[in-house]
């Protein structure tokens, strides 16, 4: 099923929670809203669902207005960050639940229930605890059970709002690829809500980036990442180093230094700020007449395959931060209090508004 909103305003009294927000979410994709705290991810969750209505605007299910379409029509299956489930029901029956709460000429065979639900604990890949009650399961359990239960009476649309978000790193981060395998198999429309941009990246198709009740950015992965829309953009998506200068003919100039801002830098003239991310720096040891900025590497640590540095600038005293390969780090043999020489590989330019105002 497609989905679209258009032109979707909600206010809570004063407060503005989704301002004139129009998007669409591809028919069997998985689109993850991701912003801060407090966006208005949620709320656009609740009036896709049906849960909340909007002030003005609306939601267009596979092409049909659904603003008098009751949560029941609209065939939606929720997970939420705490899925109750009934704690005196068994796993199996917590997953039949919607299938005998149908009325009864749309409610399947005691026959056929049992197996679409043994399909189902399958398919969460947890049929071996069918028979537990919830309060003797871990929480990436329960969030698979409650997966299942939303999938039982074959939505048309999945949504899932912050549905590992209560779970320790290494359990989220395992339920987030199980997450992906298993809408590559169903390929329901699913949104997905979280504020964790590793985990809307590496889990969506498409990247929905919300802030203040607005849309920054909508995109795949590759593209919010590589080439974010806004400085909120790339602050949100990942470490970033900032060079402030004024930009003149192609050129940043930030402190003594003067850097090539990228071609398609839509700045001229004005105040801006070059956006670097750690591992687009490159890091040489010093010498005379090497281009790039001047800094001294202050700490520097590398664990797993990646060394992290944090370096000084020798002309405003900023701090940089750098990263590089372990095996390149090493073969360098760089000592903290070092001079080095640093450059950036890529970077995005945005007009300094802070300057201009
Ligand atoms: P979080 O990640 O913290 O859940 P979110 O991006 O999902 O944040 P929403 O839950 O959509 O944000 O809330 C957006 C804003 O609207 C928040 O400031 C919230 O306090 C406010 N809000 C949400 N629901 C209501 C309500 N029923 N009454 C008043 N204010 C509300």
């Amino acid at each position: 099923m497609t989905i679209e909103v258009q032109h979707i305003r909600k206010e809570f009294g004063q407060f503005t929670a989704l301002d004139d927000v129009s998007l669409k979410f591809p028919d069997g994709q998985l689109t993850a809203l991701l912003g801060p705290s407090g966006c208005g991810k949620t709320t656009l969750l609740r009036i896709i669902a049906g849960l909340e209505t909007p002030d003005q605007g609306r939601v267009l299910l596979d092409g049909e207005d659904a603003s008098g379409t009751h949560v029941r029509e609209r065939q939606v299956g929720f997970v939420f960050q705490h899925y109750a489930l009934f704690k005196h029901m068994t796993v199996f029956e917590n997953v039949a639940f919607g299938l005998r709460v149908k009325p009864r000429r749309e409610r399947p065979s005691e026959q056929q229930i049992r197996d679409k639900v043994r399909q189902l604990l399958e398919l969460v890949q947890l049929d071996w605890i069918a028979d537990r009650y919830p309060p003797q399961l871990s929480g990436g359990q329960r969030q698979r059970i409650a997966l299942a239960r939303a999938l039982a009476v074959e939505p048309r649309v999945l949504l899932l709002d912050e549905p590992f978000g209560a779970l320790d790193a290494k359990v989220r981060k395992e339920l987030r690829r199980w997450l992906r395998r298993l809408h590559d198999e169903l390929h329901v429309t699913s949104i997905f809500v979280t504020h964790d941009q590793e985990e809307a990246l590496e889990v969506a198709d498409q990247v929905v980036l919300m802030n203040k009740g607005h849309i920054e950015q909508i995109g795949t992965p590759d593209q919010v990442y590589n080439h974010p829309a806004s400085p909120f953009v790339y602050g949100f998506l990942g470490n970033v180093n900032l060079f402030h200068g004024r930009v003149h003919e192609g050129v940043l100039a930030s402190g003594d230094v003067q850097l090539q801002a990228p071609q398609h830098a839509d700045v001229r003239d004005t105040e801006a700020i070059g956006y670097v991310r750690p591992h687009d720096l490159d890091v040489e040891r010093y010498a005379p007449g090497l281009a790039g900025i001047v800094a001294t590497l202050r700490r520097a640590h590398a664990i797993g395959p990646l060394a992290q540095l944090e370096l000084e600038r020798a002309d405003n005293g900023e701090l940089i931060e750098a990263a590089m390969s372990s095996e390149r780090y090493g073969r360098l043999g760089l000592k903290e209090g070092e001079t080095l020489v640093v450059r950036p590989r890529r970077m995005h330019v945005f007009v300094d508004e802070g300057a201009n105002i």
